[in-house]
């Protein structure tokens, strides 16, 4: 399985995961149709379905544009039902999604929203976070409590270490700053920055993370208690 991705709007990354033979695509939250169509255009596939993680509007902005173009089928979160746009398939926590070549688990992880859900490819050993883990950070409590975002980001932190880490965001150099500033001593962290800030200044992205170095370095999966989550998460509420 191929994972392509498309920076959207200012900040945000959509992804076009396929089948290199098949050409069979699904994009992950398209935050915005233009750029999803002419990568789908330019590879050459056939886009089937478009997953949202969240029903924020940069990561369904896309979703009618799309379906209309492509005749795609939109999938989202049961309870989510009437805020994610045109959806047509609902999932719930703990399910095997699969159709053609596809093969996806869905975690619940309320937190940020309290429908948000992530998108596990076990045999690629690859998760789409959407805005519940970012690399280095962790998305804000909108919805849920804070409690929740702890117990969602330990399902995620429980996958095999290996597992490549994509995220909605392109925030990791900012949130290095503040793991760094809480954890000023982790090599790993500092030999992970060095790496971000190259990747930044060449205008790469910085995903994929992997599971592995987010338990090394991400402060918030470090966090040994709900009463350090916490206060870790209001902090950097107003860093
Ligand atoms: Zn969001
Ligand atoms: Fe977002």
């Amino acid at each position: 399985m191929e994972v392509k991705i498309i920076p959207c709007l200012s900040d945000n990354y959509s992804y076009l995961v396929f089948d290199k033979d098949k050409k069979i695509a699904c994009v992950i939250d398209p935050s915005e149709a233009r750029p999803v169509i002419e990568a789908v255009n330019k590879l050459d596939l056939d886009l089937r379905y478009i997953l949202n993680t969240h029903h924020h509007y940069d990561h369904v902005g896309g979703n009618k544009k799309l379906k209309e173009e492509f005749d795609a089928k939109i999938i989202g979160y049961k309870e989510d039902q009437s805020r994610i746009p045109e959806i047509d398939i609902l999932v719930e926590d703990g399910q095997i999604w699969s159709n053609d070549n596809f093969e996806i688990k869905i975690f619940h992880v309320p937190g940020h929203t309290s429908g948000h859900i992530c998108y596990y490819l076990e045999k690629n050993r690859i998760i789409f976070t959407g805005d519940t883990l970012f690399s280095l950070g962790c998305g804000r409590v909108f919805e849920g409590t804070n409690e929740q975002m702890f117990n969602s980001l330990k399902i995620i932190k429980n996958l095999p270490p290996e597992t490549e880490v994509y995220c909605g965001h392109e925030y990791t150099l900012q949130n290095s700053k503040f793991c760094i500033e809480h954890d000023a001593n982790n090599l790993k962290l500092k030999k992970k920055i060095k790496i971000i800030k190259e990747k930044v200044q060449k205008g790469h992205p910085t995903v994929p993370s992997k599971i592995q170095d987010e338990i090394e370095c991400n402060i918030f999966l470090k966090a040994v208690s709900l009463d350090v989550f916490s206060n870790l998460r209001d902090l950097k509420d107003n860093f």
